[in-house]
C-alpha cells in the first residue's frame, strides 16, 4: 500500500460523533481522514440538544458559531400526560445559573455541516460521497477499510486506528456480532414536520414538548425549529405502531394523533412539510466497546431511547473521550482494545442514568409529578440528567427511591473492553 494511503485515524461516518472525534484527534496533531458516504448537507432526525452539549461546543470552538446561528435556544422540556395535563416546564437554568443551561433546537443539515466543517478546519481530511464497505482485519487487529467513492473507484486504505461512527449502520458491531437489542425498548417512531405549528410565547417558545397518548402507549415529540417549523413524531413499541395495524405511516400517524389532543390542537392549521418517515429498532448496543485497532463511537457503539434527546449529546461525549484515549495511544503506541477504549467506565455510568430514567418514563404507573411530590429532594437529579449534567454530578442516589416506584433495569454488565 502507498505511504500516503496510511492515516493516523481512520474515522468512518461524518455525524456528530465522527466529526468530533475527527476535530479533536487532528487538533492533536495527528493524520486524520474522515470517511463520509453522504454529501453534506443531508438530512438527520434529533435535532433537539442537551444543555451537557455545551462543553463539547467549547472544546470544539463551536460555541460563537452557534450563538450567531438561527437554531432556536432551548430553556425547557414539558411533559403532557396521557389526561392532557402538562407538568410544569423543567427550566435547566433554574437549577444552574450559567449560559451553559440554554441549548439549541437545530436543523440537523445545518449543524451537522457546522460540525463536518469544523473537524476540515481542524485538520482531518474529510471525503464526502465515500462510502466504506468493510474494515479490514488481519486477525483481529483492524487495519484498514475499503471505500467506494461516489465516481465507482474502490480503494483500499490503512490506519494505525479505526473509529466507526456509522450511526445506525454499526458497521463493525453488525460485523462482529456484537450489536445487541434492548429487548424490553423495542419502539418503532413515525415523524416529519409541520410549518405554521402553535409555539408557546416568550422563553417557552423553544421548548421540547413530550405529550403522551390517552392511555400511554406511545408519545409524541414538538420540537420547534427556525422558519416556524416544528419537527414532530409519535414514538411506540413497535408491535403496537407497526406491526399490529395494516395501515399506511401516514394513517397511522394521524390516529395517534386522535389519541393525543394536545399535540392535535398545536398542528391546527398547520401544513405537513414533506412525507412522513419511519425508524425502528433502535434501542441497542455493542458488547464491545472497542477492540485491537478500533473503537466505536455515538450511535455505532448503542443508543438508548428519543425520549430525552440524549444522543447527540452521548455521541459527543462519546467522541471526545475517545480522542483522549486515542492521542494517547498514538503517542504510547499501544492500540489495544484497552487503551482504545480505556474510556468506557467513565462514560458508561452517564448512558445508563439516562436509560434508568427512560425505564421510568415507559413505566404506565410512574409519574414524574407524583415522584417529585412524595422525593421533592431529587429534583436536582432528574433535572440533572433531562439537561446531561450526569458526568457532573453524581446523580445516581434518585434511583433507590425511584426503583420502588418502578421497575428499573440493573446496569448492563455484558459490556466489557475486549481483553
Ligand atoms: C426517532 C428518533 C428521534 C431522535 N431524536 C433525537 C433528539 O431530539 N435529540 C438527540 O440528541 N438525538 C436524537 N436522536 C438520536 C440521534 O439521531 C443520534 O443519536 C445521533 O445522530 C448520533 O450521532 P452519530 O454521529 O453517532 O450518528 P449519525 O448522526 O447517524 O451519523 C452517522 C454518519 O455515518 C455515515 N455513514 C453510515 N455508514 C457509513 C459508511 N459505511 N461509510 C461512510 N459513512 C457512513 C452516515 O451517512 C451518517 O452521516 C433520535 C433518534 C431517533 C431514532
Amino acid at each position: 500500500m502507498n505511504k500516503k494511503d496510511h492515516y493516523d485515524v481512520i474515522v468512518i461516518g461524518g455525524g456528530p460523533a465522527g466529526s468530533t472525534t475527527a476535530a479533536l484527534v487532528a487538533e492533536y496533531g495527528h493524520r486524520v481522514l474522515l470517511l463520509e458516504r453522504d454529501k453534506f448537507p443531508r438530512f438527520q432526525i434529533g435535532e433537539s440538544l442537551m444543555p451537557g452539549t455545551y462543553w463539547s461546543f467549547e472544546r470544539l470552538g463551536l460555541l460563537d458559531k452557534l450563538k450567531k446561528s438561527s437554531f432556536v435556544r432551548k430553556y425547557s422540556v414539558q411533559f403532557f400526560s396521557g389526561s392532557g395535563k402538562g407538568s410544569a416546564p423543567f427550566y435547566f437554568n433554574q437549577h444552574d445559573d450559567h449560559e451553559s443551561s440554554v441549548t439549541w433546537q437545530v436543523v440537523r443539515s445545518e449543524f451537522d455541516k457546522m460540525m463536518l466543517d469544523n473537524a476540515e478546519e481542524k485538520g482531518a481530511v474529510v471525503k464526502q460521497g465515500a462510502s466504506v464497505h468493510q474494515v479490514l482485519f488481519d486477525g483481529e487487529r483492524a487495519t484498514g477499510v475499503q471505500v467506494k467513492y461516489r465516481n465507482g473507484r474502490v480503494k483500499d486504505l490503512s490506519a494505525s486506528v479505526i473509529v466507526d461512527a456509522t450511526g445506525r449502520s454499526a458497521l463493525i458491531s453488525r460485523k462482529l456480532k456484537t450489536k445487541t437489542v434492548e429487548p424490553t425498548l423495542k419502539k418503532a417512531s413515525i415523524f416529519t414536520h409541520f410549518k405554521g405549528a402553535h409555539r408557546d410565547e416568550g422563553i417557552d417558545e423553544g421548548a421540547t414538548i413530550i405529550l403522551n397518548t390517552k392511555d400511554k402507549d406511545s408519545w409524541f415529540w414538538s420540537i420547534p425549529l427556525p422558519n416556524d417549523v416544528v419537527s414532530v413524531g409519535v414514538v411506540g413499541d413497535l408491535d403496537y405502531l407497526l406491526q399490529s395495524r395494516k395501515k399506511s405511516a401516514q394513517e397511522i400517524l394521524e390516529e395517534e394523533l386522535d389519541l393525543c389532543l394536545p399535540m392535535k390542537a398545536r398542528l391546527e392549521g398547520a401544513e405537513q412539510v414533506f412525507p412522513v418517515k419511519v425508524t425502528q429498532d433502535f434501542s441497542y448496543r455493542s458488547s464491545e466497546l472497542s477492540g485491537e485497532g478500533w473503537v466505536l463511537v455515538g450511535d455505532a457503539f448503542g443508543f438508548v431511547d428519543p425520549v430525552y434527546s440524549s444522543g447527540v449529546f452521548l455521541a459527543l461525549k462519546s467522541g471526545e473521550m475517545a480522542a483522549d484515549a486515542i492521542h494517547e495511544a498514538i503517542e504510547k503506541e499501544d492500540f489495544s482494545a484497552e487503551q482504545l477504549g480505556k474510556w468506557g467506565p467513565e462514560f458508561m455510568p452517564g448512558m445508563e442514568a439516562i436509560r434508568k430514567l427512560v425505564y421510568a418514563f415507559y413505566s404506565k404507573d410512574f409519574s414524574f409529578a407524583k415522584f417529585l411530590k412524595q422525593h421533592p429532594e431529587c429534583i436536582d437529579g432528574v433535572v440533572d440528567i433531562l439537561s446531561g449534567n450526569v458526568y457532573i454530578n453524581d446523580v445516581t442516589p434518585i434511583f433507590e427511591p425511584m426503583g420502588k416506584m418502578c421497575y428499573l433495569p440493573k446496569d448492563v454488565s455484558s459490556y466489557s473492553q475486549k481483553a
